[in-house]
């Protein structure tokens, strides 16, 4: 008789239920289990492996090493649980896989036009708050600083990188705005098939992230599984928006590099990054965890670059682009390149000044 709680049958998983609407209850059972903390009917908020390894004293992640952001003060997060246009084979994140392999979708990846979208103002705090839930299991163990676990609990970064494409979100702006307001700095990962929302937003991340992923459309629709293959163009319309993007705040391709799956040809990403001119460009490997394992995906352990392949792949691309290797992070098999040495000078975030008016959330 297995003695692990059926949380299915708490009232609090009822209650979520409710809440969550958009979210089918298999689909939530398996979230409420990986220790997901769901907020309002469509986000997120999961401690990330880093913050967890910080607060206990441990090493920070690579965006400590590369932007100075406190990994132990860092709210990981999504806007857009569910929904994602595109089904990387290498992605970490739950999907419709029976759908993917049947070709008829199991539920929908993507919202309906009529999706209720919750209002920023009205989440917002909820993310807060739910990452000082994910941080407080900390606050008894002698293995934690007093000091580092005062600071996890004033949140001063969020990633909204969990899972889910957070362009998808119409109030993303509006969400941004209300991250600052608070003096907390912004980073957003995005896969960029959404140049049209791009526009339209007032406020802008403090650091925005396109996700690099395919050197050209053949590789895109193998590896990518786009819900559509004009999705390609739209991508490479965020990459020609980009060096506008990049006068007003800072910009980065980030790819995830997958054996056998999207490393060649080098050319393809070449002339990605020369038409996206980011301040920076991240080489990193796929990582096989989570999603990614799921047998129907053909990846494995050797599906992974070594640190070694990393560095030379990215001495290829500055050597051809005229960026600057400025840094690596062996954990997480990569290596930051960055447009010029401005931008080197500027790589480390200098969050004092960042929110001169902001109301901090502590
Ligand atoms: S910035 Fe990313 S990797 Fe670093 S702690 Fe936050 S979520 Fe984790």
């Amino acid at each position: 008789m297995s003695r692990t709680k059926d949380r299915s049958k708490t009232k609090n998983f009822r209650q979520l239920l409710k809440q969550a609407k958009s979210i089918p209850e298999p689909v939530l059972k398996k979230l409420v289990k990986q220790k997901y903390h769901i907020i309002g009917n469509h986000s997120a908020v999961k401690m990330c492996g880093w913050t967890g390894k910080k607060i206990k004293g441990g090493i920070a992640c690579y965006k400590n090493a590369f932007y100075g952001i406190e990994s132990h003060r860092c709210i990981q997060s999504t806007p857009v649980l569910l929904f994602c246009n595109h089904a990387c084979v290498f992605c970490w994140r739950m999907m419709p896989e029976e759908s993917l392999i049947l070709n008829k979708p199991a539920f929908s990846d993507t919202p309906a036009p009529e999706f209720e979208w919750d209002k920023s103002e009205a989440i917002v705090d909820q993310f807060i708050s739910a990452h000082r839930k994910t941080v407080s299991g900390f606050g008894g163990s002698s293995l934690v600083g007093k000091t580092l676990f005062k600071e996890a609990n004033d949140p001063k970064h969020v990633a909204l990188s969990l899972t889910g494409e957070p362009t998808m979100y119409p109030y993303l702006s509006d969400l941004l705005s209300e991250f600052h307001k608070r003096g907390i700095s912004t980073f957003l990962v995005t896969n960029g098939t959404f140049p049209e929302a791009i526009e339209k937003w007032e406020t802008l991340p403090t650091q925005l992230y396109v996700s690099l992923v395919a050197p050209n459309k053949e590789v895109y629709l193998k590896a990518i599984r786009p819900i559509s293959p004009i999705l390609w163009e739209k991508y490479m319309k965020t990459l020609a928006m980009f060096p506008e993007l990049g006068k007003k705040t800072r910009t980065v391709l980030r790819m995830t590099l997958t054996r056998n799956v999207n490393t060649a040809p080098i050319e393809g990403y070449i002339e990605q990054i020369l038409i996206a001119k980011p301040h920076y460009a991240e080489v990193k490997s796929m990582v096989f965890v989570g999603g990614s394992r799921n047998p129907s995906r053909g990846l494995s352990f050797d599906s992974m670059l070594s640190m070694d392949e990393i560095r030379e792949y990215a001495k290829k691309l500055a050597d051809a682009t005229g960026y600057l290797v400025a840094a690596e992070h062996i954990p997480s098999r990569i290596v930051l390149l960055c447009r010029d040495k401005e931008a080197v000078k500027k790589r480390l975030i200098d969050f004092k000044f960042l929110f001169p008016n902001a109301k901090t959330s502590s």
